[in-house]
């Protein structure tokens, strides 16, 4: 039935230009903050006509309202649309050694909720941790739903543990002695199992942390970077891409898994198989224990340690002063690595060797673009602790953003295409 299949078609057609020309308008507002009407229209290229509709609609949806007044070119009064705080919330779930902490923050930013529960699921089952999400996520959205009237969608579930392509499973992960599984399948049918309706996907805390650093850098007014190398060198030592706005994943999760590159062919083994890998030499845990100072971490912490290390090696004393300047050295040889092969134009470095960017521009490594205005640029990350939360919560976001036609429709998301910020 030719004719049949082809009406069906036109209208599929139809209504996917729509959706996306409805995430286009929603991701300009959300890039910016605010704007009005002509100034989307510029910045999307759609007709005045065509924006007007889209908006009006949004704004019946409850995805946008208007929030005081512009001042246009010409002294004209513009008014101003912003993201609504009254609906479509998100949520991130952060597993750390020691600890889970639920944020749940409004459309528009706000926080409704942030809190740190202490549980170590090293060494237990993952199905002990699948149940305490799931059962996390489902009291959010009675409360939410409760006390503010909102539905939760998406619930991003951020973790060390690399996420294959496609959100379809996780990798094994030795610091918590979990195998390959797909936890999000198994935490999205435990909702799903107990009435609950939010999806909820796996991330890895590297990328999140990387978006979130790219994404305040741009909006601190930096040129919009083609390609972003950021490098977290506290423990674990990782990192992430981030070609043309979107996270490179890879097909195993572990793309920008900078801390085992191998850095030394002779030196000594890693625990991935490998032998001589940056994190060895480079990573704060290494810092401090090749300069003898793994015993006042545990009893002062690693803030402490590190000072130290920091101090003795300003006064020339060894193995500390040596131990640092290597680090320094092979963080170098592995930031130019990656530009060799990813030709990024902006390097950004987290953890604690953020306080050593001159040090590292200033090791001897022959010709280079690092550093070279307008060529590749050099930041210290700047969020901290916060960044893998604050990541997870902007591309959490970004994916109801994606989804606002099948969320307007009533329609249940497919968690493999949630993330579409991702390749
Ligand atoms: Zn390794």
């Amino acid at each position: 039935m030719p004719q049949t299949s082809m009406h069906a078609a036109g209208r599929l057609n139809s209504r996917s230009v729509r959706d996306h020309n409805l995430s286009l308008v929603l991701h300009e507002l959300h890039r910016r903050f605010s704007g009005s009407r002509s100034l989307i229209c510029s910045a999307t290229g759609l007709t005045p006509g065509a924006v007007t509709l889209l908006v009006n609609e949004l704004m019946k949806a409850g995805f946008i309202e208007t929030g005081g007044m512009l001042e246009a070119e010409g002294g004209r009064r513009k008014k101003q649309l912003v993201l609504s705080g009254r609906t479509y919330p998100v949520a991130v779930l952060l597993l750390r050694h020691e600890s889970v902490r639920l944020v749940c923050e409004s459309f528009s930013g706000e926080r409704l909720v942030d809190e740190v529960y202490e549980r170590d699921f090293r060494g237990r089952p993952v199905e002990d941790f699948v149940s305490f999400a799931a059962g996390l996520i489902l009291e959010l959205e009675q409360r939410l739903s409760t006390d503010h009237g909102l539905t939760l969608e998406v619930v991003g579930v951020v973790s060390p543990i690399s996420v294959l392509a496609h959100q379809t499973g996780t990798l094994p992960n030795a610091d918590f002695g979990w195998p390959m599984l797909d936890i999000g399948a198994s935490i999205r049918s435990e909702i799903a199992r107990k009435g609950g309706h939010a999806t909820a996907v796996m991330m890895n805390d590297a990328n999140c942390a990387g978006w979130a650093e790219y994404r305040a850098l741009v909006q601190e007014g930096a040129e919009d970077p083609h390609g972003v190398i950021f490098i977290d060198t506290d423990d674990p030592m990782g990192g992430s891409f981030i070609f043309d706005g979107k996270v490179y994943n890879g097909a195993l999760g572990t793309a920008m898994g900078i801390g085992h590159i191998q850095i030394n062919a002779e030196g000594e083994r890693c625990l991935c198989g490998k032998r001589g890998c940056l994190t060895l030499y480079a990573s704060r845990e290494a810092v401090i224990g090749r300069s003898g100072l793994t015993e006042v971490a545990n009893a002062s912490g690693s803030d402490f340690a590190l000072a130290e290390l920091e101090r003795r090696a300003e006064m020339g004393e060894e193995p500390a002063r040596e131990t640092l300047e290597r680090a320094v050295r092979y963080v170098r040889i592995a930031i130019e690595n990656a530009l060799t092969l990813l030709v990024a134009d902006c390097v950004i470095i987290g953890g604690y060797m953020a306080a050593h960017l001159d040090d590292i521009l200033a090791v001897d490594n022959g010709f280079t673009s690092l550093g070279v205005p307008g060529v590749t640029s050099l930041h210290a990350a700047r969020l901290g602790d916060e960044a893998a939360v604050i990541g997870g919560l902007s591309r959490m976001r970004g994916a109801v953003i994606d989804h606002v036609g099948e969320i307007i429709r009533g329609e249940t998301l497919d968690p493999s295409t949630l993330l579409q910020d991702t390749v």
